[in-house]
């Protein structure tokens, strides 16, 4: 048989074992924070029916249009899921998790994709954490997702980003606005890039985060939402601005920040970051309080975010942010002879129940070549164990960042590693 080669898979990136420990701290902190807010972890499957995405993110995105990866089998149509949204509002609707009263405040970590042109900080598959209220329209909610979002990058000393805001108004609000909308495009409609062509009808406030060139003068000067919403959605943004800034939390109104379907209600909230270069966005998110019904629930008013793990940890990088310490052992077992080497494979799991953590040389090699791979992994001591060692029942623990030995029996070197 030929040998196998393996090309890069361009946009898909293996995390090798010197990566894996950041991801941990990350992960660990998106799990600490979440148990401090009392938000939920869910996990749904990596792959979705294509119907439940194409409702659930809208048909007319480019996620549907372009980037979702979608494969047929039987008579079943799928995709790997490239948000995770659609699928917590369907596990929601599903397992009828209302029953369990409350709003539901579930969390997730984990893969995405979209077939994107990759780059830096764009891959085909990515990695989301992020939240999903269910079950509440009070501002509360929208604030308490935009602080577990923000505590996020605070806590991790990421400082220097922009929280962009907006409201896109209820549905009565919203037809008011893109009637105004399409009437003040209407005279240009000729000039308008083609892609926003196909959106005036539909889709005209999809037409203000358009970035074709031709289009910008006209988004420059078009009328904004918040002179069109009415007196329900303009509380509500009201609130969710007084809530931030009871908190402190900083942001700037954003008129032309916009989500594109319909189902996507009231607030909508973006984090961008200066340290990102051209993909700048570190996390979006904002209300959809008309997804559950539209994925087949009853009508939940709902809100939620995601946050791009990768950039995240690009951002990290900028900054010389370490997340995770310097990987480290408690204790390499350097043995002499055979006898000692038996003694060592004998005695390991002891240090490994005290959750002291100790490994040997796999390989039966020289003192020396086991005392340079104690180094390689970071030990802080080296057990050394010969004849004489085995013999007295006093070991050399070998302090190797001072350089320091002490004599000392199996109990006590135990005892000292533990503490
Ligand atoms: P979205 O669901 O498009 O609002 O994305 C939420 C966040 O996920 C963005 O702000 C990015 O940080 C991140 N993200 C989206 N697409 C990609 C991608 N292709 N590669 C890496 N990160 C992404």
């Amino acid at each position: 048989m030929p040998k196998a080669t393996y090309t890069t898979h361009l946009g898909m990136v293996d995390i090798l074992p010197d990566e894996s420990p950041k991801w941990r701290a990350l992960e660990n902190i998106i799990h600490e924070e979440a148990a401090r807010f009392n938000f939920e972890e869910i996990r749904t499957p990596i792959m979705e029916q294509t119907e439940l995405i194409k409702r659930g993110v809208g048909q007319l995105t480019d996620i549907v249009t372009k980037e979702i990866f979608a494969f047929t089998k039987g008579d079943s149509n799928y995709v790997l899921r490239p948000e995770l949204t659609a699928p917590v509002v369907r596990a929601f609707v599903q397992h009828h998790l209302a029953q369990r009263g409350g709003a539901q405040k579930l969390y997730y970590i984990g893969p995405m994709f979209r077939a994107e042109r990759p780059q830096k900080g764009r891959q085909r598959q990515f990695h989301q954490f992020g939240l999903e209220v269910i079950g509440s329209d009070d501002p509360i909610a929208d604030v308490e997702c935009i602080s577990f979002m923000m505590r996020i990058y605070q806590r991790i000393g990421i400082k220097n980003f922009t929280l962009k805001l907006n409201s896109v108004g209820d549905p009565e609000s919203r037809e008011s606005y893109k009637n105004v909308l399409r009437e003040y495009l209407r005279p240009n409609f000729d000039k308008l890039s083609e892609l926003s062509q196909t959106r005036f009808e539909k889709n005209p406030m999809r037409i203000l985060d358009s970035k074709e060139p031709e289009d910008q003068e006209f988004i420059k000067n078009a009328p904004v939402i918040s002179d069109y919403l009415n007196e329900d959605s303009a509380e509500h943004f009201a609130l969710v601005r007084k809530y931030l800034d009871m908190r402190g939390i900083e942001y700037v109104v954003d008129p032309l920040l916009v989500r594109g379907m319909d189902y996507y209600t009231r607030t909508a909230f973006e984090l961008t970051s200066p340290d990102l270069g051209s993909q700048d966005a570190l996390a979006g998110g904002g209300r959809y309080d008309l997804l559950v019904e539209e994925v087949g629930g009853l009508p939940t008013p709902a809100v939620g975010f995601a946050a791009g793990m990768e950039r995240l940890l690009i951002a990290c990088e900028e900054l010389d942010i370490q997340l995770a310490d310097e990987k480290s052992i408690d204790v390499f077992m350097v043995c002499l002879g055979d006898e000692a080497r038996e003694w060592v494979i004998e005695i390991l799991p002891t240090f490994r129940e005290q959750s002291i953590s100790a490994t040997m040389d796999y390989k039966g090699r020289s003192m020396k070549a086991q005392m340079k791979e104690a180094n390689r992994q970071n030990a802080q001591y080296a057990l050394i164990v010969g004849d004489n060692e085995l013999a007295s029942g006093k070991f050399v623990l070998r302090n190797m960042h001072e350089s320091a030995e002490e004599q000392l029996s199996i109990d006590e070197i135990i005892a000292k590693l533990k503490s």
